[in-house]
């Protein structure tokens, strides 16, 4: 059964109107959750998230109107289906009850097959709303990643690079940041074609992704074989003992390509900017420069090493 636990927030003040209510939606598969007032019920979803709420209308405390108004004053991630139980009397006050944010209404005494319908409406909604929510998480993620390596673009580091050093500066933290180029690329897509260089540039961000701290750490392909290490709460030796790990780790493991082992090697330039109570004002490109400067010096004086700085 496809209702099967689905669950739903009942919340009428009359118990015997609870009991009936419940019996139909547990038979029907329902996970049922009940309250007595509105009051009640916004303390329940403080803690639960219920994809459908059955609400009536009169009730002591809070009612049914204030409720439908409280419940939608709050951020949700998901959707909830709100459905007002309302009698024949108030029928003409229904607009009241749609405006204060409920999706629909039933009329007392509710009728069971009614009841079903309604239901069935509300799963099509919610799982309308799911699979949305599905496809703008993943046209984000598709605006903000590249899509050969999977590790973020250019225009994410354009964008989160300034936020994460005014951070450290707020927060007096310490923070580094890598900038990481692969050594005679050009020859690997010369020798071997531009799919050994995708495999190549796939097989380094794996070990880039293997090395940096989850949650913490991030990196963005920031040009061709260019890479950008973003560390926080990363100090000048802390940075580069991660650079020269990453360096000794592309070196020694060759990335296996049509029974070929290809052997890499990279460079790296760092810079790094302690943490000060008083920072002088440092903006993600002068970062970016100085870390480029250091990378060229690693490029000019024999590749496959780390220069590092501070600012
Ligand atoms: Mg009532």
């Amino acid at each position: 059964m496809a209702d099967i636990g689905i669950p739903i927030l009942l919340i009428d003040d009359d118990r015997f109107m609870r009991a009936i209510l419940s019996q139909t939606l547990q038979d029907a598969g329902y996970l049922v959750s009940q309250a007595t007032n509105g009051k009640e019920a916004l303390e329940l979803c403080r803690t639960n998230y219920f994809p459908i709420i059955l609400t009536d209308w009169v009730m002591p405390e809070m009612d049914g109107i204030a409720f439908c108004r409280a419940f939608r004053k709050k951020t949700a991630e998901c959707y909830t289906y709100l459905i007002l139980l309302t009698s024949q009397e108030g029928k003409d006050k229904l607009i009241e009850g749609l405006e204060a944010g409920a999706d629909e209404y039933l009329l007392k005494p509710v009728n069971e097959s009614e009841l079903m319908v309604r239901l069935k409406t509300a799963r099509r909604i919610l799982d309308l709303e799911s699979s949305l929510q599905k496809s703008l998480e993943e046209i984000k993620q598709l605006s903000i990643r590249d899509p050969l390596t999977g590790v973020f673009n250019r225009g994410y580091l354009d964008q989160h690079l300034p936020n994460e050093i005014r951070r450290a500066d707020r927060y007096v933290r310490d923070f580094s940041l890598i900038m990481m180029d692969l050594d005679h690329f050009k020859k690997i897509n010369d020798t071997w074609g531009h799919q050994a260089g995708d495999a190549v540039l796939q097989h380094c961000s794996r070990i880039i992704a293997g090395t940096i701290r989850r949650e913490v750490d991030w990196v963005a392909r920031y040009g061709g074989e260019e890479f950008v290490l973003v560390l926080p709460e990363t100090e000048q030796a802390g940075c580069q003992v991660v650079a020269e790990r990453l360096r000794n780790l592309i070196a020694t493991s060759p990335c296996l390509y049509r029974g070929e082992n290809l052997s890499i090697t990279a460079s790296f330039g760092t810079v790094s900017r302690a943490a000060s109570d008083s920072p002088d004002a440092v903006t993600a490109d002068t970062m970016l420069y100085q870390a480029d400067q250091c990378l060229y010096q690693a490029k000019a004086s024999g590749r496959n090493r780390v220069v590092g700085s501070s600012l």
